[in-house]
């Protein structure tokens, strides 16, 4: 498919993220079938055997906005990521950067960073421009920055900030979304934003049992919003940590409840795709109520919203399935 150039100012951005083998892949001996020719195009080179058992290899081209290559940092991935959604918030936009990908496979390294404090993700890296420009506007100057965080499990919504406590998300009469008892949190550096951040990663973490991490079965929504004087909201912006998109094809899932979370993520991430494909279209209907996903994030998909889609892949050949069905996915996010 031919690469689609879109103007400055694009309201949506597709973009893919080839992560390096791990030392345990390497370790093991397994192999890099995925290839970034360009910054623009990904090449993944499967294995196939034809039906006389001779080996030959299928290669599948796919062209995005941005591809970052393996060696790529997370500095350089913001560069060209959320850099312009944060310029965009900070003019009183709204913004929505989301990282999919299977488990595995980069989006936590993404946005959260490896050793945060050290090399620092999307979230930092984002709110340190946040603070450069706020003391640098002169327009800007009685901002405040709030921040919360909450994760969506099984369609249920739990406060990260706040013990995990069950929240609800109602529709006023405007047809707006809230999350009522959402803890927002003020910040006032980077290193108050990871200190609140660390804190509700680790109610993410703790507490479940079971052979799947959490972080693989529940979406981590982190917003940021900036307040006038009367608490208006002056810009906001989500940085969403998807489910696992291995766990959205996986049927064959021993028990009930792995099932149903499932069933619940393969709904919300095609509901997400259609969203976000409608950003672009003149189209009122669009699926925000299909999933609990959607319905709180209802107003990025409306009026003047940029978004950005990370897809995060693995090199390894064990994982060319998956890697393909994310390709495809970002693909059909992608294509109009
Ligand atoms: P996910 O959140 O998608 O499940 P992680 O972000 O936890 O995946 O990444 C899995 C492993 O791969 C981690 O050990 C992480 O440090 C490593 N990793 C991911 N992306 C990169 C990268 N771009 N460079 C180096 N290591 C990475
Ligand atoms: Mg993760």
């Amino acid at each position: 498919s031919p690469n689609k150039k879109q103007p400055d100012g694009q309201r949506i951005s597709v973009c893919v993220r080839k992560r390096p083998l791990t030392h345990a892949e390497c370790r093991r001996g397994e192999s890099d079938v995925v290839t970034t020719p360009s910054g623009e195009c990904v090449t993944v080179h499967e294995s196939k055997e034809a039906v006389d058992l001779t080996q030959y290899i299928l290669q599948h081209r796919f062209y995005f906005d941005h591809v970052f290559g393996e060696e790529s940092s997370n500095e350089e991935v913001y560069r060209k990521t959320a850099y312009p959604l944060v310029q965009h918030m900070l003019n009183g936009g709204k913004a929505t950067c989301f990282a999919y990908g299977q488990t595995g496979a980069g989006k936590t390294h993404t946005m959260l960073g490896s050793s945060p404090g050290v090399r620092p993700g999307l979230y930092a890296l984002a709110v340190r421009d946040i603070f450069a420009q706020l003391s640098t506007m002169r327009t800007h100057s009685s901002l405040l920055v709030y921040v919360s965080f909450f994760e969506i499990y099984c369609g249920q919504l739990y406060d990260l900030l706040d013990h995990r406590k069950r929240l609800f998300a109602r529709e006023d009469g405007q047809k707006v979304v809230h999350i009522a008892g959402l803890r927002h949190v003020r910040v006032d550096s980077v290193s108050s934003l990871l200190e609140v951040i660390s804190q509700g990663t680790e109610e993410r973490t703790q507490g479940m049992s079971g052979v799947n991490p959490l972080s693989s079965r529940s979406h981590a929504l982190l917003q940021i919003q900036l307040r006038g004087p009367n608490q208006q909201i002056a810009g906001r912006m989500w940085f969403v940590d998807l489910a696992g998109s291995e766990r959205a094809s996986d049927t064959k899932e021993p028990d009930r409840q792995s099932r149903m979370e499932g069933a619940e993520i393969n709904q919300s991430l095609l509901a997400l795709k259609e969203c976000i494909r409608s950003l672009d279209q003149e189209q009122s209907h669009t699926p925000f109520r299909q999933s609990k996903l959607t319905q709180v994030l209802k107003d990025s998909f409306i009026g003047d919203s940029m978004t950005c889609m990370i897809a995060n892949i693995s090199p390894c050949h064990l994982a060319t399935e998956h890697t393909l069905n994310t390709l495809r996915y970002a693909d059909r996010v992608k294509e109009l």
